[in-house]
């Protein structure tokens, strides 16, 4: 098993989980990206003991980031989720914790406040 866990990312624009992906590598994250819910599942079945977070879209083909939240958390609870939206609604927000949610990130932002968040989370995670 590898020291270093990694983060999942999971959305449906490519644009999204490529410019992610790159920041978070930028600062030695390993990722592993999909951009549907029905592989999520799938990688976080094969790779759940490497995977300390995953960052989901909530507007996906499919299944969407509600659905998949309550799969991954009600099998493996340990996995920070962190919902990844455009959408910026007080009701989401409060639907993603009630789902167990650990964070909620509005994709308006730049790379250095992704990569401030996935630091933050983690070492609260470790502590
Ligand atoms: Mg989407």
């Amino acid at each position: 098993m590898s020291a270093v866990k990694k983060i999942l990312i999971v959305d449906d624009e490519e644009d999204i989980t490529n410019l992610t992906e790159k920041f978070l590598q930028l600062e030695k994250y390993e990722t592993i990206t999909c951009n549907n819910g029905y592989d999520a599942l799938d990688i976080v079945e094969e790779k759940h003991d490497d995977i300390a977070l995953i960052l989901l879209d909530i507007m996906l083909p499919g299944m969407n980031g509600y659905e998949i939240l309550t799969e991954i958390k009600a099998r493996y609870p340990k996995i920070l989720v962190v919902l990844f939206s455009v959408k910026n609604f007080f009701e989401d927000i409060q639907k993603g914790k009630e789902l167990g949610a650990d964070g909620y990130l509005v994709k308006a932002i730049s790379g250095n406040e992704i990569i401030a968040y996935v630091k933050n989370i983690l070492k609260k995670k470790n502590n």
